[in-house]
């Protein structure tokens, strides 16, 4: 596996601006930042914004149980009333990583949480951190390239060196998931003492809950109510710390999740090459319409090209030809196998995939709601509260 810079599986040139095109085509319709709100900052020298990120925090969690702390940041800053979009796939490293560039998944190429790459038959895991994997600029790329200070506790990408970000020890944390989530907290609050021009702008901070717990034991277990629970005190152990030091009203708090959470991954199908792709899935296909397979009508097969457009999942030589979509609820199975607990990677248009979106700080207005957006507009929201001169990627909607 090389490292060049220069990768070869790159969409083209013509690609990204074509997809640049259509996102503009698409422009968002709301605005979550609100500029007659804005109040001025009372002891910051600048826009600080932290990007917390609940894995698999599944619209909804919020009322699980009584999350006083998440609550304080709904009503005095700005939620999604009805949850935050994720992209298609709905999985982890996708979105994560379309919430930091503000791309669809096919424009960057990290197409699932693991995929081998066809022409040269390298893999891709999660542990991949080889620059030729990471096209498009993430956030903290962003912040080092207008000379200001970024870090990440934790973020899929975040380890990558790619142009000027070089995952700098001091700001950059390599992923360990044994440590305490309040270490985590104060390590980014410890940022916040640093002498202005040494304080990161731009900070990650990353839970794997309940994430971890929607897998074990589906959305709907007590277990999954406990570890919203220990969110909820972790996100007050850093409004704690803010306060403390007299900055919460001037920090920007994004709290956002990844994808919601329900009882299966992405069926994507790479056929030998002798054969055809089409003839595959209309064969499948008619095998699955036919009444012959059990619950067969809830799975269909498409060829790449003739996804729907709204998923985006198009020109990317690292997808699969061949995608199945399956319905809510349902999943297939290898082999019989005990399942009983929650899985994501369904089409991002349904309800139970959407995830949290809440803004708190000076750009929010108090107790607003907006409508349901996606994700890849997170990007240019912390571009404009930040001030800097972002990457092109298309979602330009915000003032
Ligand atoms: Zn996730």
């Amino acid at each position: 596996m090389g490292t060049q810079e220069e990768d070869p599986t790159s969409p083209s040139r013509a690609l990204l601006s074509c997809i640049f095109l259509t996102c503009i085509a698409l422009s968002a319709a709301f605005s979550a930042t609100d500029q007659s709100v804005s109040r001025p900052l009372k002891k910051l020298e600048k826009p600080v914004v932290i990007l917390i990120s609940c894995d698999g925090f599944r619209f909804g969690y919020q009322f699980k149980t009584s999350s006083p702390n998440i609550h304080r940041l709904i009503a005095d800053g700005t939620e999604a009333e009805l949850g935050l979009i994720p992209v298609f796939p709905t999985l982890t490293f996708p979105n994560h990583y379309s919430i930091v560039t503000g791309l669809y998944p096919a424009y960057y190429g990290i197409v699932n949480n693991q995929f081998v790459y066809p022409k040269t038959g390298d893999a891709f895991t999660t542990s991949s951190h080889e620059p030729k994997w990471w096209l498009g600029e993430p956030l903290w790329e962003t912040v080092v390239n207008n000379g200001l200070k970024a870090a990440t506790y934790f973020w899929p990408g975040s380890e990558v060196k790619k142009g000027s970000w070089d995952c700098p020890r001091k700001f950059c944390m390599l992923y360990n998931e044994s440590v305490p989530f309040e270490d985590r907290v104060d390590t980014v609050l410890s940022y916040i003492d640093l002498p202005s021009s040494e304080a990161p702008v731009f900070m990650t901070l990353y839970f794997e809950d309940p994430d971890h717990q929607g897998h074990q034991v589906g959305p709907d277990d007590p277990r999954i109510t406990e570890a919203v629970a220990r969110i909820d005190s972790s996100i007050g152990r850093l409004i704690d710390g803010l306060e403390k030091r007299g900055v919460f009203e001037d920090v920007t708090i994004i709290m956002v999740g990844d994808h919601g959470m329900r009882h299966v991954p992405i069926l994507a199908i790479r056929p030998p090459p002798s054969y055809s792709p089409s003839d595959f899935v209309a064969k499948m296909n008619e095998g699955l319409e036919s009444g012959r397979v059990e619950n067969g009508k809830y799975l269909k097969f498409y060829l790449e090209e003739e996804l729907p457009s709204r998923l985006y999942y198009v020109a990317s030589d690292r997808i699969p030809p061949i995608i199945g979509l399956i319905e809510e609820s349902f999943m297939v199975e290898k082999k019989k196998q005990q399942e009983c607990g929650g899985a994501h990677g369904y089409d991002n248009a349904l309800f139970s995939m959407r995830t949290i979106f809440i803004g708190h700080g000076p750009q929010f207005a108090r107790g607003k709601k907006v409508p349901s957006f996606e994700n890849v507009q997170i990007y240019n929201l912390v571009t404009s509260i930040l001030k800097l001169k972002g990457a092109p990627n298309g979602s330009s909607a915000f003032p």
